[in-house]
């Protein structure tokens, strides 16, 4: 009798169905020029939506400069990088991109990987190896890309309740002086929108002697100044040992990075299988990131506006009783509670009005956590925001949902 794999799999896919949360990709295509428009495919037509749920936060993946940038570097040096970092998949764009990513952080040097997921894994992964007897305290709240690397890393992690710098300081306090430490936390927690209090934990880190590893995926390109991240806006960034971002969310492209000392960069590029053995960035993307950080360094006018259309957004939907979730950064979550429901109103946005917000269910957020994620960027108009929540307050009064008190 040969194994029922099939069925296995049949199985486990039933599993997420009856929860209700299988995931179905919404097919879109954005306009160019002309975000947050997108023609979205469906049954052989297509039909324009307005795309509410992008982390292209700044609407850099449509900016003018990026799009120059990367036609020229297709133009002059073709599509691919043609090898991993060190058999020749390292161009000028890659280095010029490292060197302005390790000034924009005040750090000594930078190191491009495929993606932030990928850049998370393998430094945490590395770093594990690097310190034998590492032991890693991790916010209870840390990405999937963080908690894959302290596993690969197999080091001993200490999960810290959320932010609580008091149960923080207790596990701290519990381990063994001599240990080497690292704490890991992100500065934008991405479903909640809140912030790390990140000079509390650099002061508990130097109090025991662990370094930093920061998150700054949501965070880069968005706040402090020259959008060096939420580290840099508190005045922290010298007491960060590791800063990791992403070149895909509001730099607009694709990628990740670290940026650390000089030493630490070289050992993670020297031993990371993550980073040695993978064919680099293309040479396009590398240059339409290094457009997008230069942009982002000399102007605010897209962050300014981004905060004013988040605060604007937050404001109109609480006036409507919907159950906005506080949040003190761009990101606006609107609370569901219940997987169905959440789809079946993203659903509704969807196919009767023309507005595209994926449902978040688990495992991204906690069960009965299931919420609409909004992210305005510079390029929702206000009129758009109305017509979002006209459109809400419609679906929500139809699925018979509570309003906020
Ligand atoms: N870290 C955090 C906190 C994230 O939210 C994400 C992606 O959503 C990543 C890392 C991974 O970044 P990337 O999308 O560049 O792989």
């Amino acid at each position: 009798m040969p194994f029922p794999y099939i069925a296995r799999f049949r199985e486990a896919l039933a599993a997420i169905r009856r929860e209700g949360r299988y995931r179905v990709f919404t097919d879109i295509v954005r306009a160019r020029g002309n975000y947050p428009q997108a023609d979205f495919h469906a049954q052989g037509a297509k039909r324009p939506v307005v795309v509410w749920c992008s982390n292209d936060y700044l609407g850099m993946g449509q900016h003018p400069k990026v799009l120059a940038a990367m036609h020229e570097a297709i133009d002059a040096a073709g599509a691919g990088s043609g090898g991993t970092r060190n058999i020749s998949g390292t161009t000028h764009y890659h280095v010029e991109l490292e060197a302005e990513l390790a000034e924009l952080h005040g750090k000594e040097s930078a190191l491009l990987f495929t993606s932030g997921f990928v850049s998370n894994d393998a430094t945490l992964a590395t770093l594990a190896k690097l310190l034998p007897g590492l032991v890693v305290f991790s916010d209870a709240l840390n990405h999937a890309s963080m908690i894959e690397g302290i596993r690969h890393g197999g080091m001993q992690k200490r999960i810290f309740r959320h932010s609580d710098m008091a149960d923080l300081r207790r596990q701290l306090s519990e381990t063994d002086p001599a240990a080497p430490k690292l704490i890991a936390f992100e500065s934008v927690y991405s479903m909640d929108g809140d912030f790390a209090p990140v000079n509390a934990i650099c002061d508990l880190a130097e109090e025991f002697g662990a370094l930093t590893y920061i998150d700054e995926v949501h965070g880069v390109g968005l706040y402090g100044p020259r959008g060096a991240g939420v580290a840099a806006r508190e005045g922290a960034m010298e007491r960060i040992d590791i800063v990791e971002g992403t070149l895909a969310k509001a730099f607009g492209v694709m990628g990740g990075y670290i940026a650390a000392s000089g030493e630490l960069v070289d050992c993670i590029r020297s031993h990371a299988p993550g980073f040695i053995f993978t064919t680099s960035l293309a040479p396009t993307i590398a240059a339409g990131v290094l457009a997008s950080v230069r942009h982002l360094k000399d102007s605010d006018v897209e962050r300014e506006t981004l905060m004013a259309r988040a605060a604007l957004l937050k404001r109109l939907l609480a006036e409507a009783g919907l159950p906005v979730m506080e949040t003190p950064s761009h990101i606006v979550p609107v609370l569901v509670g219940e997987a169905a429901l959440c789809k079946s109103v993203s659903d509704a946005l969807l196919y009767e009005h023309g507005i595209y917000v994926q449902p978040v269910n688990f495992p991204t957020v906690p069960r009965g956590g299931e919420r609409l994620r909004f992210t305005p960027s510079p390029l929702h108009s206000e009129a758009m925001l109305h017509e979002l929540v006209r459109a809400l307050d419609q679906v929500w009064t139809a699925h018979r949902l509570g309003r906020a008190a």
